[in-house]
């Protein structure tokens, strides 16, 4: 197997603009546990979960991030969220096409992070490029929405 066809197999790589994300706190079990009845969606303050295929919802990035709030977990009378396990099982990655990486100034990413998890130390002479600190990322989107390029992609370790 070539690196590329390994490293294929081991991350799904997607835009977090139209694949399947669950919200916060679920896990693979989430369609048994889940009765779609719509509460998480009501009660999220941030409108990022929508009612996805079958009924079930899903995390949607397109304008704002998840803030954790817990809205979602409070309201749902099933076995559904799990707050011992991490919030979201993706982190962000930033894609070539990133302004930044072009040698355009561009922070937007960083504004919008609450986490500290993207820098951009200082160059001479260029314009700063973007640092990702995958273990200070949590994986909550605010990232996505916030760059005028749509270069930050969701990464997921399938493990
Ligand atoms: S934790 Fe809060 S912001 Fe995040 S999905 Fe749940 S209700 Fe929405
Ligand atoms: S509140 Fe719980 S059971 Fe209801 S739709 Fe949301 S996750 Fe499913
Ligand atoms: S997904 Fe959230 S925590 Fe991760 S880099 Fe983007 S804004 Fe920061």
């Amino acid at each position: 197997m070539t690196d590329n066809l390994s490293r294929r197999g081991f991350f799904r790589q997607a835009s977090g603009r139209g694949d399947v994300r669950r919200p916060p706190w679920t896990g693979d079990d989430f369609t048994d546990q889940c009765t779609r009845c719509n509460a998480c969606i009501d009660a999220c303050p941030e409108a990022i979960l929508i009612r996805g295929d079958g009924g079930f919802p899903e995390i949607r990035f397109d304008v704002n991030g998840c803030t954790l709030c817990g809205d979602c977990v409070a309201v749902c009378e099933e076995a559904v969220f799990d707050t011992a396990r991490p919030a979201f099982p993706w982190h962000a990655s930033i894609q070539s096409h990133c302004l930044a990486l072009a040698g355009i100034h561009c922070q937007s990413c960083q504004d919008a992070c609450d986490y500290n998890a993207i820098q951009f130390p200082p160059r001479l002479g260029s314009a700063p490029r973007p640092e990702l600190d995958t273990d200070a990322c949590v994986g909550c989107g605010a990232c996505l929405p916030a760059c005028p390029n749509n270069a930050i992609a969701l990464e997921v370790a399938n493990g």
